[in-house]
């Protein structure tokens, strides 16, 4: 018996839906994919595409044209925020695709949605604007929508499976769960995120040498962070400046900041991230949120189910959040491929839940904890994590081996003491080594 091609409707167009879109639609199934906004695309903020996503690139076949557009940073410094002394220096290209067989990227955001929709429409996925998804029905399963402007008209859309991928604010999150209360949990911190010109950039000699230096940098101190690299072949630097929330309201994007707000927030810090700050005309501005563990990603038919920050949003500082959404879509999809008949869907969503589920979790840990270690006041344990910050023994110093990444589910222990998860020795390896076709498949019973 041939596997079953399948009618799907994703909703939501962001990274994590486009991904699942392509997926789908690369396996022969028809896929109809709604997205509420008038217009595609996505804010004008980088992006880190780590090891583990830059994986599945390959696999959505948007690796080859995402490669020229993108920035290849040989590393992240980790600096102390008021001398902007290196601290602990994490070295990315060459050594990740040596070592993980994929490389580490920084990209314009909009550079990356824009390559994902247009493979999205090279393999027949039809994708429609102005369709806010307003209803399900989970034993169809069907979605409607309001669509157009003033939503006069609503279109109902069958399917053998819906996938909401509608963001971490999911309204079929809330329409299939209406017990779950206060899922979305507000961290912390508060994210202010702009962008410089080159010729911003250029007008000062130490910022002009940031730019030009293929390397990110991370500012760490108390309470924040500023996360900060160049995009598009350099000709924009983009800025993530984490500090302690205030009275932004959670779910609430793109509040505007303004200069003086920011440099008030970072007052005492290095004076060259100060000196980029104060050429900030303004920024936009959000609090940080992320989901707690649901107890289930599927509805009680099996056959609507959550994808990407729908369904485990985390704190942004592993940058691992877009990079889950791609692992899910491709898990998802190589779930589906083996199902003959649409009752065995079901099925496969519990498969598919329960692969990513312990992993997402982990990630979101993880985050959190990188907040924690990045964030801590000067006194006895910033002392204790700036010494293992600069004794930590450098990879280049290493002669680099190919990982061999394993086909288990299992996840590292959890240690907060850890001074920089993203280069512990077992974190690091589990979280960019993952070999998301060989994990899947090996569940699924299938030579990989
Ligand atoms: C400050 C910050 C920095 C980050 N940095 C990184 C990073 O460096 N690397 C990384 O991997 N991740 C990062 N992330 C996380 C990443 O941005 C998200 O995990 C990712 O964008 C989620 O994609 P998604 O498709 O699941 O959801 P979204 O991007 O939220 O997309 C949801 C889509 O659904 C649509 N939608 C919503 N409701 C409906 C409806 N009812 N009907 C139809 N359409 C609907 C929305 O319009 C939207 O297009 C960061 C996040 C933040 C906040």
């Amino acid at each position: 018996m041939t596997n079953a091609k399948l009618n799907i409707v994703v909703v939501g167009a962001g990274l994590g839906g486009l991904a699942a879109g392509i997926a789908f639609a690369m396996r022969g199934h028809s896929v109809t994919l709604l997205e509420a906004a008038p217009k595609l695309g996505e804010i004008g903020a980088g992006i880190q595409i780590p090891p583990n996503s830059t994986a599945v690139l390959k696999l959505l076949g948007v690796y080859e044209k995402l490669k020229d557009v993108v920035v290849w940073p040989s590393g992240i410094d980790m600096v102390r925020y008021d001398t902007g002394e290196i601290l602990g220096p994490a070295e990315l290209n060459p050594y990740v695709e040596i070592v993980y067989g994929s490389p580490y990227w920084v990209v314009h955001r909009a550079d990356y949605h824009k390559i994902l929709h247009a493979r999205a429409q090279e393999v027949g996925v039809k994708i429609l604007v102005d369709s806010r998804v307003i209803s399900v029905d989970e034993t169809v399963p069907s979605v409607t929508t309001c669509d157009g402007v003033y939503g006069a008209k609503a279109t109902t859309y069958t399917a053998d499976l819906v996938v909401a991928a509608d963001g971490i604010q999911s309204g079929i999150r809330r329409i299939l769960f209406p017990d779950l209360k206060g899922e979305v949990l507000e961290s912390e911190s508060s994210a202010y995120r702009a962008t410089l010109t080159a010729e911003q950039m250029s007008s000062d000699p130490t910022l002009k040498r940031l730019l030009e230096t293929p390397r990110a940098t991370s500012w760490i101190g108390p309470g924040g962070h500023i996360m900060a690299y160049p995009i598009r072949n350099g000709q924009l630097y983009n800025l993530v400046m984490l500090h302690p929330a205030g009275d932004e309201i959670s779910g609430e994007w793109n509040i505007p900041a303004t200069t003086e707000d920011m440099l008030e927030t970072y007052a005492g810090w290095d004076p060259k991230i100060l000196k980029a700050i104060s050429m900030i005309p303004s920024a936009m501005k959000w609090k940080v949120c992320y989901l707690k563990e649901l107890d289930t990603w599927q509805s009680n038919s099996g056959k609507v189910v959550l994808l990407g920050d729908s369904a485990h949003a985390t704190v942004p500082f592993l940058a691992q959040g877009a990079a889950m959404a791609m692992e899910d879509a491709i898990t998802l999809a190589e779930c589906i491929d083996v199902v003959k008949d649409p009752s065995q869907i079901s099925d496969m969503l519990k498969v598919y839940e329960e692969v990513r589920k312990p992993r997402t979790t982990r990630i979101v840990l993880g985050s959190r904890d990188m907040g924690y270690v990045n964030h801590l006041e000067d006194g006895p344990a910033q002392q204790k994590r700036d010494e293992a910050l600069r004794h930590a023994t450098t990879k280049s110093s290493v002669a680099p081996t190919r990982y061999v990444p394993p086909s288990s589910t299992e996840i590292p222990p959890y240690d907060r003491q850890q001074p920089n998860p993203w280069s512990d020795t077992v974190f690091e390896p589990w979280m960019f080594g993952y070999d998301v076709v060989k994990v899947v498949r090996t569940r699924l019973g299938i030579d990989v």
